[in-house]
């Protein structure tokens, strides 16, 4: 069975920078498993591993359109420190969600001085060129469940209903 809409891939997976930083790796732990065609994978992977087949390899470069977007200076702020007054030991790299005019997004403060916090609302990864080593474990029919959460039930995005 290969890859197609509506399926469960897993794959071991290791994503890297251009310089060859290792980003995220499922080494040494589980598989990912997801359901393909429903957009849970970032586009370009997905595009890449669509009608491959269980044990085949896939090495493919992922432009940042195809992955997490272009960076946005439109959403990094400038917070009154005073904002985090109840954070322990606030430091740069710690994530908070803020609460947006429609939602809610994960921003990453980027700088701190003694009255202002930066917080830089970009995925950590937009902006990048990223590169999937991918090797596909298994595809498999998606279960009405499965179809009706957009995930799969299996490893560690498996949870309790
Ligand atoms: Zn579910």
């Amino acid at each position: 069975m290969t890859v197609a809409r509506n399926r469960v891939v897993s794959i071991d997976y290791t994503l890297t920078g251009d310089d060859g930083t290792v980003f995220d790796s499922s080494k040494g732990q589980d598989p990912l498993a997801y359901v393909h065609g429903t957009g849970s994978i970032i586009p370009g992977l997905e595009a890449a591993l669509e009608g491959k087949a269980p044990a085949a390899h896939v090495s493919v470069t992922v432009t940042p359109e195809q992955a997490y977007g272009m960076r946005d200076d439109s959403v990094v702020f400038t917070l009154p420190r005073a904002q985090f007054q109840g954070v322990a030991d606030l430091a740069v790299g710690m994530q908070f969600q803020v609460q947006g005019d429609t939602e809610a997004r994960v921003v990453t403060v980027i700088g701190i001085d003694e009255d202002e916090v930066i917080v830089d609302g970009n995925h950590p990864l937009a902006g990048l060129t990223l590169h999937f080593d991918v090797d596909i474990l298994s595809v498999r029919e998606a279960t009405p469940d499965e179809l009706e959460h957009g995930h799969a039930h299996e490893g560690p995005s498996g949870h309790e209903h």
